[in-house]
């Protein structure tokens, strides 16, 4: 057997563990989703210094002072989303691009906007060579939303807002969902906002911790 072919069956085993023991464990239940985090193969997503722990249950530091997140946590975010394959999606805070391959898979069409352009051009890179046609990352200041492209059934904030950016609602699509941790710079809370028609319904689902959301309408910095 080639070392390559060895790899890719030993990586194979660590994430099918990683499915059954941290998300499906936890709940979550949707077939789609398993199979998803069950392919994107977390390991070439974060700095070789860290691949040995890619599938551990922790995030993990990718540089510029930002984190990937806990798988679980991926997942969970992921799940509020409630994606049926139609979608066109949009993600701030592109980071590595793992979660934007993920969303790739569960949605038609992902745009995925990062402030910082080495991230940036990292994670467009990695997306190319692995296959991904359906993701455009652009760099760019999230907390104002990517009007060109809007509406969107599904907006992921995978960064700590101060408050719900009331331009982001705006780029909802009616029955559309945004996911977004809203609180202080150390604990927030994950929130999804559901566009129903010029009706907002928010929901709390539980607390979280991601880096700051840093923008226009997040924090100054
Ligand atoms: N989803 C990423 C992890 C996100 S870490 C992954 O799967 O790897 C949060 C990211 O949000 C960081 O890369 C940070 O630079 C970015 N970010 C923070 N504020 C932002 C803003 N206003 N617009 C776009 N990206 C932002």
């Amino acid at each position: 057997m080639s070392d390559g072919k060895k790899d890719a069956d030993y990586y194979q085993e660590l994430r099918d563990a990683m499915v059954d023991r941290q998300i499906r464990a936890r709940g979550i239940k949707d077939p789609r989703l398993l199979e998803a985090m069950r392919r994107v193969p977390r390991h070439i997503f974060v700095p070789p210094a860290q691949r040995g722990r890619a599938y551990e249950d922790m995030p993990l530091p990718v540089g510029e002072g930002q984190t990937i997140s806990q798988p679980y946590i991926v997942a969970w975010m992921t799940d509020l989303l409630r994606l049926t394959g139609d979608e066109t999606v949009l993600e701030i805070g592109t980071g590595t691009g793992y979660q934007a391959a993920l969303l790739g898979l569960l949605a038609a069409r992902v745009y995925s906007m990062e402030r910082i352009e080495s991230l940036a051009d990292s994670a467009r890179q990695r997306l190319t060579d692995l296959g991904f046609e359906n993701i455009e990352v652009v760099v760019g200041d999230g907390t104002k939303g990517l009007p060109e492209h809007a509406p969107y059934q599904g907006i992921m904030v995978t960064a700590g807002a101060p408050q719900v950016p009331q331009v982001l609602t705006e780029q909802l699509a009616d029955g559309g969902r945004l996911v977004i941790p809203v609180g202080t710079a150390s604990m927030q809370m994950l929130t999804v906002v559901e566009r129903k028609g010029d009706r907002l319904v928010t929901r709390e689902e539980g607390s979280c911790v991601f880096v700051p959301l840093v923008g226009k309408y997040g924090w100054r910095r």
